[in-house]
Parts: structure tokens; sequence; C-alpha cells
């Protein structure tokens, strides 16, 4: 099993948070906020925090 973590941004809306992606075996298992990027210094909402279903399931 390969794992690793892959930054990027929110896909819903504007704001642009940034995103840390942990991805197992090239399907994304959990989404953390980017501490580090200056739209969200970590934060998400509820659409940003559950968005590895989505991704997952469109994969
Ligand atoms: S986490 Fe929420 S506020 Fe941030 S870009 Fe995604 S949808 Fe927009």
């Amino acid at each position: 099993m390969t794992t690793g973590k892959v930054k990027s941004v929110c896909p819903y809306c504007g704001v642009g948070c940034g995103i840390i992606l942990e991805v197992s075996d090239n399907r994304v298992v959990k989404i953390t906020g980017d501490k580090e990027h200056p739209a969200n210094f970590g934060r998400l909402c509820t659409k940003g925090s559950t968005a590895a279903a989505a991704i997952t399931e469109s994969g």
C-alpha cells in the first residue's frame, strides 16, 4: 500500500481554501485544512471537510 499527502484547493467555492489530501492506493481517504494556506489557515467548512467522499466516489 502506498500512502501520501497532496496539497490542493477545495473544489467547492470561490474562497479557495487550502486542503491536504491524504491518499492511499490512489484514492483520497481524508481531507484536512492546510494550516499554511492564507485563505483558511487550516479551517474548512462542512463541504470542504467532507469532500473526500465526493472525490473518491467520482474516481
Ligand atoms: S472549505 Fe468551504 S469555504 Fe472553503 S473553499 Fe471549500 S466550500 Fe468554500
